[in-house]
């Protein structure tokens, strides 16, 4: 019994126990980290690696991009935007609903690509009747070009993109009525005289703050005004090395070479982030291999999502387990 003895009894001139050295710190696959950015405006939190899992919030705008699965920060979005069906961008949805009606906050609002809006629909009225939870949810149907006004100052446009089948991108877009200029000056209520008696003295201004990919191939998105114009460009470029060209053009995604000559140079965005790199390639590597290609000036406002402190090197994350199949990128 002698770790019952107090330790008074020990013995009064016995010296103290030397101070237990830190605990090595390991990496490990038991835990997850997110990356969060602020760049410009607005703090980018989430998570993308191709195959596996993407998630991006805007916690300022009360979005969140696609919800490969649900981690704890993205419950907190109210709205969430879903590009395209498959697994890695999706499958946390259910959970995300479920988790807020059981927290007792409202229901999450989903925009996806109408075409998808059936087959979510009976997976989350399965998953009703699964976990006997009545959650409810309000699904929104989008199509390119559709603008879905959440508030009056504020909206959030699909647009076309290239991942064969369906897909969509998001941009969030801030509207604001603006003085034409003819009226500069004018006295209030002469003013208020001339909009009673319908004159339009306001135009309509949309500014895109954020735009989102998902994923995709080269082509018409990135010639279009929201993915152009917006402050900052969330966007995938998922292949890095010479032999998966093959791969990025059958899965539909972007290779780096694409990416450097095709892509970037439409670009005019203060902030372009890239997600959705593969396991294959680490982050600092895809990093080197794009700035290779587009120099270290392009690269000041380039970024990547999941390039933070701790962020695995080549080989390290593949340990964890094969990479995944192609087709469920
Ligand atoms: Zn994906
Ligand atoms: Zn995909």
């Amino acid at each position: 019994m002698a770790d019952d003895v107090e330790p008074s009894d020990r013995g009064a001139d016995a010296a103290p126990p030397a101070p237990a050295p830190p605990p090595a710190v390991e990496k490990s696959f038991l835990v997850q980290r997110f990356a969060k950015i602020k760049l410009g405006s607005y703090h980018v939190v989430g998570y993308s690696v191709a195959g596996e899992e993407t998630v991006a919030q805007i916690p300022e705008l009360n979005v969140c991009f696609d919800i490969g699965r649900c981690p704890y920060f993205a419950l907190t979005s109210d709205i969430v935007c879903i590009t395209h069906g498959h697994m890695d961008h999706l499958a946390g949805l259910a959970y995300y609903l479920s988790q807020r009606y059981f927290q007792g906050m409202k229901p999450g609002t989903v925009l996806l690509p109408r075409e998808l809006e059936r087959p979510v629909d009976l997976m989350l009225r399965c998953w009703r009747d699964i976990e006997r939870q009545a959650t409810p949810y309000h699904l929104v149907p989008m199509a390119a070009g559709q603008l879905h006004e959440v508030r009056r100052d504020f909206g959030i446009r699909a647009f076309a993109t290239h991942h064969g089948g369906v897909s969509l991108g998001y941009a969030l877009v801030s509207i604001r009525e603006k003085l034409k200029a003819e009226y500069f000056g004018r006295p209030g209520p002469e003013l208020a005289a001339l909009r009673k008696a319908g004159v339009q003295i306001q135009y309509r201004l949309e500014v895109p703050l954020v735009a989102f990919t998902g994923d995709t191939t080269a082509g018409p998105v990135f010639d279009h005004p929201d993915v152009r114009g917006a402050e900052t460009l969330i966007t995938e470029c998922t292949f890095y090395d010479a032999d998966h060209r093959t791969k990025a053009k059958a899965g539909k995604h972007l290779h780096v070479e694409q990416f450097a000559t095709e892509v970037l140079p439409k670009l005019n965005n203060p902030y372009i982030i890239i997600g959705h790199v593969t396991r294959r390639t680490s982050v600092r590597r895809a990093r080197h291999l794009l700035r290779k290609l587009v120099g270290e000036e392009r690269m000041r406002n380039v970024h990547f999502l999941m390039d933070f402190e701790g962020s695995a090197d080549e080989g390290e994350v593949d340990m964890i387990g094969p990479p995944p199949p192609d087709t469920a990128e």
